[in-house]
């Protein structure tokens, strides 16, 4: 416990300045993500239902990206990842442990939120390749219903990530469907854990696959 504190007062110091706003972060992650997945669906025309049909395994594939990036990455310093792993790894999971998880201020939400230029790369290189592979490879529709789901896909694990990270008692923290996702990511915030199980951070869909779910 004391360990968290003494962490917390240390990297607000070093890397929250004085201008941060939390909800300015939120807001900015919200708004650009939106507008790109509003984007993307205004140049949908006339999908065939088998397009439309492509979405859930898109949202699949977005589950195994979440998983294996978490479980790889995240949590092993690789060459040219190294910044993820120490946001991650080393200030993440200790600015946040299992008896630890809520912020206790919107600047905390600094070090839940995704830096805006890790916004940048996930739509601009990794939705946007990957939609144009798919569109090139497919149809248009198809590229277009890709980069719509994908960032949906981040957006969601955004919000809940975040959700997870606010008091219990908020409005946030006491909903149904937070509460059920946030037990999961708490054992996986126990530092002994982290490495070995529930990588998913939205939905345990691969955990599940790969029999990494933990439930005590
Ligand atoms: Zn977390
Ligand atoms: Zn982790």
């Amino acid at each position: 416990m004391g360990d968290v504190a003494a962490f917390r007062m240390q990297y607000r110091a070093e890397h929250i300045g004085p201008r941060y706003s939390g909800w300015l972060h939120f807001a900015t992650t919200s708004v650009v993500s939106l507008a790109a997945i509003a984007f993307a669906i205004s140049r949908v025309h006339a999908p065939h239902a088998w397009e439309l049909a492509m979405v859930p395994v898109f949202f699949i594939v977005a589950n195994l990206g979440e998983y294996f990036g978490h479980r790889g990455p995240m949590h092993h310093r690789r060459r040219g990842l190294a910044l993820i792993f120490e946001r991650h790894t080393l200030q993440h999971h200790h600015f946040y442990t299992h008896d630890r998880m809520a912020a206790e201020s919107p600047r905390d939400f600094q070090m839940v939120l995704f830096p805006p230029i890790m916004l940048v790369f996930f739509l601009g290189g990794l939705a946007t390749p990957l939609g144009l592979l798919v569109g090139f490879l497919g149809t248009p529709n198809l590229g277009w219903l890709f980069a719509a789901t994908a960032v949906s896909y981040f957006l969601s694990y955004e919000w809940l990530h975040w959700s997870y990270h606010q008091p219990e008692s908020s409005w946030v923290g006491r909903l149904w469907l937070v509460r059920r996702l946030r037990r999961h990511h708490t054992i996986h915030h126990d530092l002994r854990r982290m490495t070995t199980v529930n990588f998913n951070i939205t939905f345990p869909i691969a955990d599940t696959l790969f029999g990494t779910s933990a439930r005590d």
